[in-house]
């Protein structure tokens, strides 16, 4: 894990948030590199779950929503994890990852009453991971939900409007604008990807707890009681998606929850091997029958009941919600494509990520930096590429050797190099032709430059 963040710090993917003034814990920032692998898994996930899809329909729903809906969703009265203090240090712990790291089951959704037994009867087991001691409190639900003041101006507000503990709330209250707006037939789905915040008692591990997170939801709605096939495509689609993006078949699992909440009628979360923590959850994919929309038909009056175009009938849908964490997603795909390997006598670092995730599909480079024939011919190649791909890097920092190791660890397929033989200085008949190498087997190949573009596509 130690050497991903390095690696995402020094080539510029991911930087802690507010790092000039110590650090906002929990919080970090996509840098350049960052910011354009992120877009691609986005632009994948998002082409695997609407376009290649019939029946989907993409949402960008506002990040403030009702006061009333995270008591409809059940968020502020049970969205907590159990929270205990080192009474010697003051470290916060979470309760059930504490008890999880020791082999014994447990969740935040255990009442505090079932935590604090288990809790109790292996004390002796769990330490403080700062000061060693073993004298914790007892445990206490902690909600998890971050408040805000908008529109309070007198600070005397009674009913606070929350940030989103989740994104697919935004969903739900527009499920029945997209039945107006769209007609869709059941089954059909809503797609979203949207910003989260969760005041998470330790966030650590990276990008694998945050405090501020992004979520990549998909809601199903079928009809009421068709969901087992149904739910059995959703969990091989999702899963077949990792695999189509190169992420290596030993680094996943399945893992079904034992303990599911009263509503749910099947829970399985998706697990990758993280570095340094093993295998933990990287997506949940949830059988919710139909509570979400029972209860913000509740709460809001609204009639949220579809109305079979065949029959007439009415009834409430059940939704299969598939949602990932797009930071988790992240550290997954960058984590599986780092590698150390020995390439011409010395080690190299190396990021073998799918081509279409790439932060640049290429790299150009004039041989010499200081012979302007060369840059003038390099420059042309380069807004060649430009234009065509976008994503190009201009790279021609240090010697050749120096600038491939530079790409390798960015992930970039392909190195183009623009040399004498180009300009048809030594043999004629290499005149417009260029040094193409592959990152991932370090082989150099003469390519001309009208062949190029579909050479590289
Ligand atoms: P965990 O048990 O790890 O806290 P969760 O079961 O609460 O996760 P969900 O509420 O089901 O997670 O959220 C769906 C997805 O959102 C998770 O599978 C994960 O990928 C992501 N996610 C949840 N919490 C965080 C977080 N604090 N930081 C980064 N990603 C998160």
């Amino acid at each position: 894990m130690d050497k991903v963040v390095s690696l995402c710090k020094r080539r510029g993917f991911v930087f802690q948030g507010s790092e000039i003034y110590g650090g906002l814990a929990g919080v970090f920032d996509f840098g350049p590199m960052g910011v354009e692998l992120l877009n691609n898994l986005k632009r994948s996930w998002w082409k695997a779950n609407v376009y290649d899809k019939e029946n989907y329909y993409g949402l960008d729903s506002g990040m403030f929503k009702h006061p009333r809906v995270w008591d409809a969703s059940g968020h502020t009265s049970g969205f907590s994890d159990p929270l205990s203090e080192c009474r010697e240090c003051n470290t916060r712990i979470r309760v059930d990852k504490e008890l999880g790291k020791i082999g014994i089951e447990a969740d935040e959704k255990m009442s505090e009453e079932e935590i604090n037994k288990l809790f109790d009867e292996n004390r002796d087991k769990i330490v403080c991971p700062k000061c060693g001691q073993k004298n914790f409190t007892s445990v206490k639900a902690f909600n998890l939900l971050i408040k805000s003041n908008l529109g309070d101006f007198t600070g005397e507000g009674s009913e606070p409007v929350y940030l989103p503990g989740e994104a697919c709330q935004g969903i739900y209250l527009d499920y029945k604008n997209i039945v107006d707006s769209m007609s869709p037939k059941l089954p059909f789905g809503i797609v979203q990807i949207g910003k989260a915040f969760r005041n998470e008692i330790s966030p650590r591990n990276f990008l694998f707890r945050t405090r501020e997170l992004e979520q990549a939801d998909t809601q199903l709605f079928v009809k009421p009681n068709q969901n087992k096939e149904a739910y059995e495509q959703v969990k091989q689609d999702r899963l077949n998606w990792y695999l189509s993006i190169g992420i290596k078949p030993e680094n996943l699992r399945w893992k079904q929850h034992a303990n599911l909440v009263f509503y749910a009628s099947d829970a399985w979360d998706i697990e990758y091997n993280f570095p340094g923590l093993g295998f933990d959850e990287l997506e949940g994919i949830h059988d919710r029958t139909n509570y979400d929309l029972t209860q913000h038909m509740e709460f809001s009056g609204a009639d949220l009941r579809y109305t079979d175009p065949e029959t007439g009938e009415k009834y409430i849908p059940w939704i299969l919600e598939t949602s990932v964490g797009m930071g988790r997603m992240f550290l997954a795909v960058i984590s599986d494509a780092y590698h150390e390997e020995e390439m011409d006598g010395s080690t190299r670092v190396v990021l073998k990520l799918h081509k279409d995730l790439a932060p640049y599909r290429v790299a150009v480079s004039p041989l010499l930096k200081n012979k302007p024939e060369l840059v003038e011919k390099a420059r042309e190649v380069f807004k060649l590429l430009k234009k065509e791909f976008g994503n190009v890097a201009w790279d021609d920092n240090g010697n050749i050797g120096k600038r491939y190791r530079r790409q390798d660890e960015i992930g970039t397929p392909a190195c183009i190099v623009i040399d004498f033989e180009t300009l048809g200085q030594e043999k004629p008949e290499l005149k417009d032709t260029v040094t193409v190498r592959d990152r991932d087997t370090g082989e150099q190949i003469r390519v001309a430059i009208a062949d190029l573009i579909s050479h590289l596509k």
